[in-house]
């Protein structure tokens, strides 16, 4: 499972940052979000094929956050996408779909369905669920949980040799969920299999001021991805807009107890993201300011 930050940088791109999105990829889809503007190209320079979308998550309508839409849709047209493309948003964001669809002349050969998501509403995927929370922004805006399904635990060998298990095909029936026969005794696969594991979490803030539905949903997360527009010298201007500062950010990973913190949404007056680093960094040591195209392996593909 791996994370590509295709954009860092917050409301306007620079020629170090394009707006916002990041790809994450649990399995074979890939699953978006956010949107910003020139976000195929960043796409296409990147490790990830944009045919396999399967669903994008837009966090709010502030053009920063979905202007790329019209262009993927476009090129995805272009290649000869055939299978559906979901796009999930707050309130409004069926109607945005639709109107992106009137956009220009193209004759649109696949379906794309937009859906509007109300805090609280989840989409259940294969492996995996989203959730989303309401945000602290002057528009309808969410934040959103991916939630992969808990993982069956371990196989323990030596469990299932002391139980008279023969190593081969056996062992494989009980990691698989079959029970087997051995010395004449069944043998459960509960026997030999360890607790589940936890599956992923990860949170991501969209465009938010620190706000108690976010810390709620990043309790405990293995990664938060947050905004971090500006340092806390600017929080009041950070406040005016319904933005996060770098300090903002860190102190709810650290109350919310989160793996790592990736900081995004970079306001285009840093040239150097350094002084959000050593603020964030200073109170939650393990954040990480990711570049454009920067990919992380979240967990190694089991
Ligand atoms: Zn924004
Ligand atoms: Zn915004």
């Amino acid at each position: 499972m791996d994370l590509t930050f295709l954009g860092t940088g917050g409301s306007v791109p620079t020629t170090k940052r394009n707006t916002v999105s990041m790809a994450l990829r649990p399995g074979p889809e890939v699953l978006l979000f956010d949107c910003g503007e020139g976000t195929q190209r960043q796409l296409m320079a990147s490790t990830v094929s944009f045919m396999r979308i399967s669903r994008i998550f837009i966090s709010h309508h502030h053009g920063d956050h979905f202007l790329g839409l019209p262009g993927l849709v476009q090129s995805m047209n272009f290649y000869g996408r055939t299978g559906p493309l979901d796009i999930y948003g707050p309130q409004g964001t069926g109607e945005l779909v639709s109107s992106i669809l009137r956009l220009g002349v193209f004759d649109l050969k696949y379906t794309v369905n937009g859906h509007d998501l109300a805090p609280g509403d989840r989409v259940v995927g294969d492996g995996y669920a989203v959730e989303a929370f309401r945000a602290e922004h002057p528009l309808p805006a969410l934040g959103y949980v991916f939630q992969e399904d808990d993982r069956p635990g371990r196989f323990d060998p030596q469990r299932a040799l002391a139980l008279g298990v023969r190593e081969g095909p056996d062992f494989s029936r009980l990691v698989r969920g079959e029970s087997v026969v051995a010395d004449g005794r069944t043998v459960e696969p509960g026997m030999v299999m360890g607790p589940p594991r936890r599956g992923f979490r990860m949170v991501y803030s969209g465009d938010t001021a620190p706000c108690e539905e976010l810390r709620r949903a990043a309790a405990g997360a293995d990664v938060l991805v947050h905004e971090a527009t500006v340092a806390s010298d600017l929080e009041a201007k950070a406040r005016e807009f319904g933005h996060s500062t770098a300090r903002d950010a860190a102190l709810l990973a650290r109350e919310a107890g989160v793996g790592t913190l990736y900081l995004v949404h970079i306001s285009g007056r840093y040239d150097d993201a350094a002084p959000l680093l050593e603020e964030a960094a200073g109170i939650f040591p393990n954040t990480v300011v990711p570049n454009d195209l920067d990919s992380f392996i979240l967990r190694p593909d089991p």
